[in-house]
């Protein structure tokens, strides 16, 4: 067993050993600087482009984590596309490391409630609580406070709109539904999410689902072909999200299409 560590061990520091001792074999002066090889400082990500401009289209996934988030996050990594989540507070404090690695491959991290209560008829006291716990859950895991919420089902108040207005965070309901939740169909979902994607849009899907995560592929891979570029909520808003307004859509743009 130890035998088998201490080799997989080595094995994986093999590489950069080998390319030390390369480096230092071509130097025609070998000096001590040479010796160890340099850190290389990860490139800084590109800028997200202007979605005034450019095709771009959010990809949200609501009431997670769940189990099936860790495959979403695989697919997501393996076509570079980032996306916005809107976590359920008490899956998020169930599920701290989930909720610590979609952060770490820079996805947006958001509020969908703590108990995915019906935000729009609860009272101030309801919905302040709901809201606050999922910004510590959030927190404790990630260190970033969300500033979007999703209210579950879409279901908003003057009210909620005050209350959000004063914590600082906007709203953000979607443009795309497929009603995953309800179709449990891969093909469906993806052929769905195709035919109604249109530029400046907000796609409302759950991770919660394999059926829905499974159609992921797909569907980035036909949205990228017809010119589509994937941006999180706040990307898509040029980070100009007024604190208690409704987002459904960005809705000019010269690259839009739009007359
Ligand atoms: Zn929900």
């Amino acid at each position: 067993m130890l035998v088998a560590a201490v080799c997989g061990w080595l094995s994986t520091l093999a590489p950069d050993g080998g390319a030390a001792r390369l480096a230092a074999a071509k130097g025609k002066a070998p000096g001590p600087k040479s010796e160890a090889p340099e850190p290389k400082p990860e490139p800084p990500p590109p800028p997200p482009p202007d979605c005034t401009q450019a095709k771009c289209l959010a990809l949200t996934f609501d009431d997670g984590p769940a189990e099936s988030t860790g495959e979403l996050l695989d697919i997501l990594a393996s076509r570079n596309v980032k996306a916005t989540f809107f976590l359920v507070g008490e899956n998020a404090a169930k599920r701290p490391d989930l909720v610590r690695r979609t952060h770490a491959a820079g996805h947006e991290l958001a509020d969908h409630g703590y108990t995915h209560a019906d935000l729009g008829r609860a009272s101030k006291k309801t919905i302040v609580s709901e809201l606050t716990r999922t910004q510590d859950a959030i927190r404790n895991a990630s260190g970033v406070t969300p500033v979007l919420l999703r209210p579950p089902y879409g279901s908003t108040s003057e009210r909620l709109a005050r209350v959000t207005r004063r914590m600082g965070m906007a709203q953000v309901l979607w443009t795309v539904d497929p009603f995953d939740w309800r179709n449990r169909d891969t093909d469906d979902i993806e052929r769905r999410v195709v035919k109604q994607a249109k530029p400046g849009g907000i796609v409302l899907l759950h991770d919660i689902h394999r059926t829905t995560v499974r159609a992921v592929p797909e569907i980035v891979d036909r949205l990228a072909a017809k010119g589509y570029v994937f941006v999180t909520v706040s990307e898509l808003f040029g980070g100009k999200l007024t604190p208690g307004k409704e987002y459904r859509e960005l809705e000019s743009g010269a690259g839009q299409g739009h007359p």
